[in-house]
């Protein structure tokens, strides 16, 4: 990518897509567009140096007028959410096919040369993830396919549409599956947010009003492994530069329970506190794990940053937040 390609960023008022923008302007990209349906002002990260666009990009005009003039496009915006919200809006999950279709139409008709899709580990088959101890998730375990239900059926869906605009249009198409990323200024509470930002604002919320007990999502006992964002955008920007037209796991391969994840923030915190367990909750699949075998052998790169250090920082700034009383991040 050239200092003044335009580089358009859809979704770029949520958490990967301003950690994103964040890269780009640091690193002197002068023409990055973020585009997304939230009014700028409600963005988890505004850059005045980009230009920042409001558009709902289900509508067509919107997705061409995203997409005008762009070179690269990367494509973020989605409504989702951490198991809490995708397991209750299946419908309004697979409603983003509409993003996703209409943004690929955009970006050819535009003449984009090159499109990031972000795909997510929930396009992997339930059944090849109903134990803690988990085999790890490769590239090729996807078929024959049984995903999650709503919303991995949807990031299914558009990682063939991808590849068929690449074989049928010759758009050039990159396709990331997150797993579980977090860190600082994304989602933390109002019901989108994912486990690791669930249990810091618990933890702080229960430290904040002298209380001595949280409620657990689940025994505690399923497994997962979760991907800070820093390697998230390292590994999204190594993959859109490379040739590799094949979906790549970005995801961490350090495995812990749940149980794990909590004793991590209270040993940040300086507390322990009483476990309420709640069986009925929405806990997803029982164990989850990144094989990074191909993406090392295709990038000669793969996420590392520990999981206790990410933490430390995404505790730090949920802290912030919750003590200033803010509600940026919801
Ligand atoms: P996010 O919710 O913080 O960001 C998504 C953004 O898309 C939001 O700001 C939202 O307002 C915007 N959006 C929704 N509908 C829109 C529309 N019609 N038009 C324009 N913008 C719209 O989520 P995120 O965590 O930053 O995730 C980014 C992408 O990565 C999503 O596609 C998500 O499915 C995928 N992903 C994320 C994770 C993760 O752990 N965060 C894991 C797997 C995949």
């Amino acid at each position: 990518m050239n200092r003044d390609d335009v580089i358009v960023v859809t979704g770029g008022g949520g958490f990967i897509g301003g950690h994103l923008v964040a890269d780009l302007a640091r690193q002197g990209y002068r023409r990055v567009r973020s585009v997304d349906s939230k009014p700028v002002a409600d963005w988890y990260q505004r850059f005045p140096e980009a230009e920042n666009l409001e558009l709902d990009l289900r509508e067509k005009d919107a997705c061409y007028r995203a997409v005008r003039g762009a070179r690269f496009v990367f494509n973020f915006a989605a409504d989702m959410g951490g198991m809490g919200f995708i397991e209750t809006h299946k419908a309004d999950c697979m409603l983003s096919v509409m993003i996703d279709a209409t943004m690929l139409l955009a970006a050819r008709d535009c003449g984009a040369e090159r499109f990031f899709y972000a795909s997510s580990a929930c396009v992997y088959a339930a059944d090849r993830q109903d134990r803690a101890d988990v085999i790890p998730l490769k590239e090729s375990d996807v078929y024959p396919a049984m995903p999650e239900d709503g919303y991995g059926w949807q990031k299914l869906f558009s990682e063939r549409m991808c590849r068929h605009f690449s074989e049928d249009y010759g758009l050039a198409t990159r396709v990331a599956r997150y797993h579980n990323v977090y860190g600082p200024h994304g989602s933390y509470d109002g019901g989108r947010e994912k486990a690791p930002a669930a249990i810091c604002r618990k933890v702080i919320d229960a430290l904040m009003r002298g209380e001595r007990e949280i409620e657990i999502w689940g025994d505690g006992e399923q497994t997962r492994t979760f991907t800070y964002i820093d390697d998230c955008v390292a590994g999204t920007r190594a993959l859109m530069a490379s040739e590799v037209a094949e979906p790549l796991n970005i995801g961490s391969d350090e495995l812990v329970t749940v149980n794990r994840l909590v004793d991590i923030v209270e040993e940040i915190a300086g507390v322990r506190l009483r476990r309420r367990y709640d069986l009925d909750a929405p806990t997803g699949v029982r164990g989850r794990s990144s094989d990074n075998t191909l993406i090392k052998q295709q990038l000669g790169w793969a996420p590392s940053i520990p999981l206790v250090e990410g933490m430390q920082k995404t505790y730090r700034w949920i802290h912030d937040q919750r003590r200033a009383g803010r509600d940026v991040g919801r």
